[in-house]
């Protein structure tokens, strides 16, 4: 079994990590190809070396281009790829260019494509995000959901009458935490080096919907600044929102950091209070470390976090970000319900896609 897996942007580095670990124990053969999406060191390099995810065969160092203009070009070296590696599968992961490009690369050489976070949706065509879920959820044949919600999603499309199979095997994001919570507690805490008291609210912020929109991002950051004066707002700022922060010379007066790596991340989630965040990967990490989350958004795809009462939406409203900031750090909540599996997605995938036959 050889399997080629195009990945590219930060949070597939993380949902790679696992899978990644369970290939090799499986023996399987897996080829690993960087679109070049993000490719700072803190946006990359730094994923491969703490979680130990293996050097990539192949860097396409497409970057920094329109989202057609990437997309395009790394589905024409993708293809080139897989022309050369003749894989039985091409595993895709979330929902980023990286994901249709290489979705769409694979399935139009007849390879079948397994689509790892498969089924999720915000119902927002608007989202670049939203397009490319979809696209790549209809040219899979391999359907890894990580929520029931997204088997239903999927069989509410007319997915159940298409060539492809379903399967709910839960989050491998879940995986990751579980797995590298020891190695990040074994870690300098980043707390100390960067000055951080505790209670502090953990702060994440890089949508298009919110960073290309400037009245948006003004009002998001005007309530993280509000919120610092009572707490520290602890902010690792994405390249792209501290560009236009700067370019639309939005003031920012919380307590911000570089860009972190998941092991410093981890501690973060751990000694935060509360997160504050319009990351899709954030919402479901508050969660496993118990902690409620302020969504950045006006909808969200983990639609359980907000039925179970852990996530509220707050959208980019500055009065009802702080309004439910403070009210999430006071209110009692129940996080016992295990929402994202079972910490065994990665080994599910993998033991499917090894019984694949064609
Ligand atoms: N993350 C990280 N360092 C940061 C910000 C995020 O390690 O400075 C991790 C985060 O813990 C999560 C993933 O990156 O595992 C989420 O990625 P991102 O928010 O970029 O994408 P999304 O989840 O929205 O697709």
């Amino acid at each position: 079994m050889k399997i080629v897996t195009v990945i590219g942007a930060r949070p597939q580095f993380i949902k790679a990590a696992t899978v990644s670990r369970a290939c090799k124990s499986a023996g399987i053969t897996e080829i690993l190809v960087h679109t070049g999406q993000h490719f700072d060191a803190n946006m990359s390099e730094v994923f491969f070396r703490e979680m130990e995810i293996p050097e990539p065969q192949y860097h396409l160092e497409v970057a920094g281009l329109s989202h057609g203009a990437m997309t395009g070009r790394m589905l024409e070296r993708v293809e080139q790829v897989v022309i050369k590696e003749k894989p039985d599968v091409v595993l895709v992961y979330g929902d980023t260019n990286s994901t249709l490009a290489g979705a769409l690369a694979a399935a139009k050489l007849h390879i079948p494509v397994a689509h790892v976070e498969a089924g999720l949706r915000s119902f927002d065509l608007k989202m670049p995000e939203e397009i490319n879920r979809i696209l790549t959820d209809r040219i899979s044949r391999y359907l890894f959901c990580p929520t029931p919600t997204a088997i239903e999603n999927l069989k509410n499309e007319g997915f159940g009458r298409f060539p492809c199979q379903m399967e709910h095997v839960g989050d491998v994001m879940y995986d990751a935490a579980l797995f590298y919570l020891e190695k990040s507690r074994s870690l300098k805490s980043i707390l100390q080096t960067a000055g951080i008291r505790q209670p502090f609210f953990l702060a994440t912020l890089h949508r298009a919907e919110n960073t290309d929109q400037p009245e948006r991002l003004r009002e998001i950051v005007t309530a993280l600044n509000e919120l610092h004066r009572e707490w520290p707002v602890v902010l690792p700022l994405h390249p792209r929102t501290r560009q236009q922060l700067a370019a639309l010379q939005i003031p920012l007066e919380v307590t911000v950091l570089e860009p972190v790596g998941y092991l410093h991340m981890l501690q973060l989630l751990e000694a935060c209070a509360c997160v504050l965040t319009d990351s899709g990967g954030l919402q479901k990490e508050a969660y496993f470390f118990r902690k409620p989350c302020v969504t950045l958004r006006d909808q969200t795809e983990w639609v359980e976090l907000v039925e179970a009462g852990v996530t509220t939406l707050a959208g980019a409203n500055r009065s009802l970000i702080v309004a439910q900031a403070k009210e999430a750090t006071r209110k009692a909540m129940n996080f016992q319900t295990p929402l994202y599996g079972d910490g065994q997605a990665a080994e599910k995938i993998v033991s499917i896609l090894n019984h694949h036959r064609e």
